[in-house]
């Protein structure tokens, strides 16, 4: 009796919130969001998408010189990550996707679920889809993505200025009218090259070493000296000879 009043009551609660159109702050419970809304809270040991999700976001807080797994499985690394990006946005430190995480994510996500500060046309400037990469279109889609969360990263932890996108996903008639290199990350969707001003090249090169990305070129590696390179290719490789990395 006192659980099926208290189901109805539930109901009741969750009848009212949707009618208010879900603009209503329940007790422990964050707001739903445009992209993505996690219905728990996340901690070591969990599995599953909404941990890929949780992963994906805050995959710019590896630590340095290290790339986090986007696998559904909440292990220490995720903790480690998670801790990163709470620290970043001054929330508690615990490792534990709560609430409190869980919304500083909706506050800088966009409802297409890019990162605040980027968009996919700005990825994507040499084509008119994300079609004729190396991979599937909505996989080349998918690593740009995933490559603006870690951008989104690298902006806030330089201090929350622009960082200038110059080139993102290219298919393989676009990199070839650029000049790009025949194995270029760009045909992926994961690589991006970042402009000088207002930071210089070398201090993206050297920061993005902290935010997951493989691959760094930069000043004095040659075609790079006008812009920093970053990917998420299989293999490590950063060079910027100038910056003296
Ligand atoms: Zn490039």
């Amino acid at each position: 009796m006192l659980r099926r009043t208290a189901r109805v009551l539930l109901g009741l609660v969750m009848t009212i919130t949707f009618a208010l159109g879900g603009a209503v702050l329940t007790a422990g419970t964050a707001q739903a969001d445009g992209c993505y809304t996690w219905t728990r809270t996340l901690k070591a040991g969990a599995t599953g998408n909404d941990v890929t999700q949780l992963q994906i976001r805050v995959a710019g807080y590896p630590g340095y010189n290290a790339v986090l797994a986007i696998d559904g499985s909440y292990g220490p690394a995720t903790t480690a990550a998670v801790k990163r990006f709470q620290a970043a946005y001054g929330l508690a430190a615990d490792g534990v996707a709560g609430p409190a995480t869980q919304s500083k994510l909706y506050a800088l996500q966009d409802n297409d679920c890019t990162p605040a500060h980027f968009t996919y046309p700005e990825l994507n400037t040499c084509n008119s889809t994300w079609a004729g990469g190396k991979v599937a279109a909505g996989t080349a889609k998918a690593n740009a993505l995933s490559s603006m969360w870690k951008l989104e990263a690298l902006r806030h932890a330089l201090g929350d200025q622009s960082i200038r996108v110059t080139s993102g996903f290219r298919s393989t008639s676009c990199n070839a009218a650029v000049g790009g290199a025949s194995n270029s990350r760009h045909m992926y969707g994961d690589a991006v090259d970042l402009g000088a001003s207002p930071h210089s090249l070398c201090t993206l090169a050297k920061q993005a070493r902290h935010h997951g990305f493989r691959g760094i070129l930069g000043p004095g590696y040659s075609g790079h000296n006008d812009h920093v390179h970053v990917n998420q290719g299989p293999s490590r490789f950063w060079s910027a000879p100038s910056c003296g990395i």
